[in-house]
């Protein structure tokens, strides 16, 4: 099956990064800079390096012997506790479509699996320079445990291939959705009933016989309609209003304003996951007492700071691209 999604190459490739990097009259776009003071702290190149590692070992030999009878039912059961015991948060399987993959790239397999795992809601205390470093080593567990899962999968005698931020090849939210793994938010991230958005994926595609599960819709578009939070705290205002959405495939979709996101997502030494962490479904369905505290800290810190427009921000301005310039 060939991929019909249009998708945006991340990293320091991305052509609209690159177009605002030239806009501004950079040479480097800043939050891969290798000087940056962060670097002392934190490489984000390291640990983008860590997870392609990966890549060369997604997928490999089947083989030769099925479990006896290969019923769906005890597939699926064996897939999903492996998932788990690997270290994955959540598992779900949908059929494989055209749309969850990208143009240029194309599977034979049936099915796909989502694996999500929670990023630490915590690490929103102690400031965006933890949120991010969660955020990539996230993402390497996601590398790891796909690339494991498939392995076991294939040595159940099952073809089984590999995705995750080294490959690339899965587009994200319509897999996401398929698999029941949550609904999409007005800040155009999925959310989860247990870890809101804070969370990261990674994916499998494979014959095995699994039991394609159904999208979980458990009342946050709704909730978005009323809800401006996210709006309300993003930055430099790239969320837009409830009545600003276009609907595909039934799901309704409101667009992030991505060149205006990525001048405060990756055009400061500071990433920025505020809208993540400020939706109330990072408690609001589990109701997670822990949670609610750190939600309501993180809301209260946010209420000195600014809201949309904390001093961090202003600072890094400065830092990064000039005061005045
Ligand atoms: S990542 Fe930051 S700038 Fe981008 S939409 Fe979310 S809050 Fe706004
Ligand atoms: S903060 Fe509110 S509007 Fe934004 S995604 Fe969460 S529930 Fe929806």
């Amino acid at each position: 099956m060939k991929g019909t999604s249009e998708f945006r190459r991340g990293g320091p490739d991305d052509p609209l990064a690159n177009e605002i990097m030239i806009q501004k009259g950079l040479s480097e776009i800043p939050l891969f800079r290798k000087d940056s003071p962060k670097t002392r702290k934190f490489d984000v190149n390291a640990v983008m390096h860590r997870w392609t590692a990966y890549t060369p070992l997604r997928d490999g030999r089947v083989n030769d012997t099925q479990p006896e009878g290969s019923d769906p039912a005890q597939i699926s059961a064996l897939i999903k506790a492996k998932g788990l015991e690997l270290g994955g948060s959540d598992i779900g399987f949908a059929e494989l479509t055209s749309t969850m993959i990208n143009v240029g790239s194309e599977f034979k397999p049936r099915y796909i699996i989502s694996i999500v795992v929670a990023e630490d809601y915590g690490k929103v205390l102690d400031g965006a320079l933890a949120v991010e470093r969660e955020a990539f080593e996230v993402y390497v567990e996601c590398a790891r445990i796909s690339t494991e899962l498939a392995a076991y999968i294939r040595s159940l005698g099952f073809s089984a291939i590999a995705d995750h931020n080294g490959t690339g090849e899965i587009m994200a939210i319509p897999a996401l959705l398929a698999c029941g793994m949550g609904e999409l938010g007005k800040h155009g991230s999925l959310i989860h009933p247990d870890f809101g958005a804070g969370f990261r994926p990674g994916f499998v595609v494979t014959d095995a016989p699994i039991i394609a599960g159904k999208a979980n819709i458990f009342g946050v578009q709704d909730t978005c309609e009323k809800c401006r939070i996210c709006e309300q705290n993003c930055p430099p205002g790239a969320i837009r209003s409830s009545e600003d959405y276009i609907v595909t495939e039934g799901v309704k979709r409101w667009q992030v304003d991505t060149a205006t996101c990525y001048e405060a997502s990756r055009f400061r030494n500071e990433y920025c996951h505020i809208c993540v962490d400020v939706c109330p479904y990072q408690h609001k369905v589990n109701r997670d007492p822990d949670r609610k505290s750190i939600y309501k800290t993180l809301m209260k810190k946010r209420k000195i700071a600014g809201y949309r427009t904390p001093a961090w921000f202003i600072e890094d301005e400065e830092t990064v691209l000039g005061a005045g310039d």
